[in-house]
């Protein structure tokens, strides 16, 4: 009962709320910011404590409150807790007298004192303030900015743990949300270089004194982390965005500051093709005019080789957005070329791609096998986006209808089904919970659905429909385990077992795991 609230609680932040894309990089941190972020001293307090450890084993004094029950526990107290696993959000797990305790950087089996941050009536919040017991699976994180910029959760674990911990969040998920003690889970998928796999970055600029900073803005604060050397995000994109950084300080190209509204350069947005090593390069600015943008172009060129397109993207509202409506390319291709597999994309400034595209390769073959096409299907690729996995499908099914709320990614799904040559798959604007009860009800009938939803999972009209259209494969594709149990245990009771589920690690150092699930009708 307790935990229930883990995921919906106040104080415990729900940090993996976030989109399909996996969230934001981790990196590198000007010295400055460095000694200045509450978040960063808490680190620091984390690195005393492993340097306290040493003492482990040691009879240590307490204070009276931390024998006191769960009930009466208050912020501030001490307590000591034995960790059980890592949550969702990948904080560490224990019970302090039956209740939850969320301990942020806590690994499986360690016993750590904590100080009590938060106390709610299922859960508890606490820091650690010295590990008394430490896990052999603990590192020292290689970013300098781990735990600062909150791109990544688990850089202090060896990565081999990641992956066992990632295993273990999907077994606990379905336990707690499906009632299922016996899950078919297959081994996660992981990377051999578990770094470097982040094909884009989109970095806010800013200034740390004379310099231009190209990073993330620190949660809760608006203090802008330099990230541009992050460790996860690939290094040609790293080595773009400091040449782009150079460029604007060299010509004086002055960078927006929200603040005073003056400047114009908001963010940088780079990303590479895995298949060509081509960079496609867009600027947005809160202004209509891209200072000397001639002589960037020229700049940029002569310090990128590889760059194919120089886009400038106007955001001038306050929207949370970071792309405004309107993208001119300054000079070079309007597309990137990108494939994966033997499906090929081209990609304006603003399409959305899958950020991992080795490891996007693995997910849909599994996609793939789960689908058991034999060339005659009718199938449903439902949350399409830009139409990749339709597409990987198309050439072993009969027909395949996407439906996809975005409308650019509804033109782009058709756009890349015209440049990889596929002529049966039509994609759809709308909502997977309307326009499928919809076909459904005119008596279209698929074979195989595929759905791909955001964090949220599934609306309850989509999985009525599904289990009223019986197709006899049913693929989830999901990025987040509680509500792909939860949507799962509905679809349990609608007709459907579980044939397998297997885990891809589409974000290695992040708390984030991708699941492509298989479910059969039973009869
Ligand atoms: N399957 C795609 C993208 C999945 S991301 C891929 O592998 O690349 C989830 C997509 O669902 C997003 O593109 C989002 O715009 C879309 N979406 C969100 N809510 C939706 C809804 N109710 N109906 C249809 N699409 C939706």
């Amino acid at each position: 009962m307790a935990e229930k609230v883990h995921n919906q609680g106040k104080g415990h932040k729900p940090k993996a709320a976030a989109d399909k894309s996996g969230r934001k990089p981790a990196g590198a941190l000007s010295t400055r910011l460095h000694a200045a972020h509450p978040k960063q001293q808490q680190q620091g307090k984390l690195q005393k404590a492993q340097g306290k450890e040493r003492k482990a084993g040691r009879q240590q004094r307490f204070t009276e409150k931390s024998a006191a029950s769960a009930e009466t526990v208050k912020t501030g107290d001490r307590i000591v807790v034995t960790i059980k696993r890592i949550g969702i959000n990948g904080e560490g797990v224990g019970y302090y007298r039956r209740k939850a305790v969320f301990i942020e950087g806590a690994l499986p089996n360690e016993v750590v004192k904590a100080k009590v941050v938060k106390v709610e009536p299922g859960y508890l919040n606490a820091e650690i303030t010295e590990i008394e017991k430490r896990s052999p699976q603990r590192q020292d994180p290689p970013c300098p900015v781990y735990g600062i910029c909150g791109g990544c959760q688990l850089q202090h674990m060896t990565y081999e743990s990641q992956l066992q911990a990632k295993e273990e969040i999907i077994r606990e998920s379905f336990q707690r949300y499906a009632k299922l003690q016996e899950l078919p889970l297959r081994p996660i998928l992981g990377m051999d270089n578990p770094w470097g796999y982040r094909n884009k970055a989109q970095l806010q600029a800013g200034y740390d004194g004379e310099d231009i900073v190209a990073g993330l803005y620190a949660a809760g604060s608006h203090r802008l982390i330099d990230i541009s050397g992050c460790p996860i995000q690939h290094p040609v994109v790293n080595h773009a965005i400091e040449q782009v950084k150079e460029a604007l300080e060299e010509l004086r190209i002055p960078v927006y500051n929200e603040r005073t509204r003056e400047g114009a350069i908001r963010t940088i947005v780079a990303r590479v093709g895995q298949a060509t090593g081509h960079v496609q390069l867009t600027l947005i600015t809160a202004t209509d005019r891209l200072p000397d943008s001639r002589r960037l172009v020229e700049e940029i060129r002569k310090r990128l080789p590889k760059v194919i397109t120089i886009a400038h993207n106007i955001h001038k509202g306050k929207s949370p957005l970071v792309f405004g409506n309107k993208t001119v390319v300054l000079w070079g291709e309007e597309r990137l070329e990108e494939s994966l597999g033997d499906v090929r994309f081209a990609l304006s400034p603003r399409a959305f791609f899958q950020l991992n595209p080795e490891q996007t390769v693995k997910l849909y073959n599994a996609v793939q096998e789960a689908a058991g096409l034999s060339g005659s299907e009718l199938v449903v690729d439902a949350y399409c986006g830009t139409g990749t996995i339709g597409l990987w499908l198309a050439p072993f099914a009969h027909e395949v209808r996407g439906i996809e709320l975005i409308p650019e990614a509804v033109l782009d799904a058709r756009d890349n089904a015209k440049s990889t040559g596929v002529d049966n798959a039509r994609f759809y604007e709308g909502r997977a919970e309307q326009l499928l009860p919809e076909w459904v009800g005119r008596g279209i009938r698929p074979d195989v659905v595929v759905v791909d939803p955001p964090r949220t999972g599934c609306e309850r009209p989509l999985l009525d429909a599904i289990i009223k259209a019986k197709p006899q494969r049913l693929v989830y594709v999901s990025c987040n385990p509680a509500t792909l149990a939860k949507d799962c245990q509905v679809l349990l009771g609608g007709g459907y077992r579980i044939e397998w589920v297997q885990p891809v690690d589409m974000f290695p150092q992040t708390a984030h795991v991708e699941c492509c699930s298989l479910l059969v009708r039973k009869d």
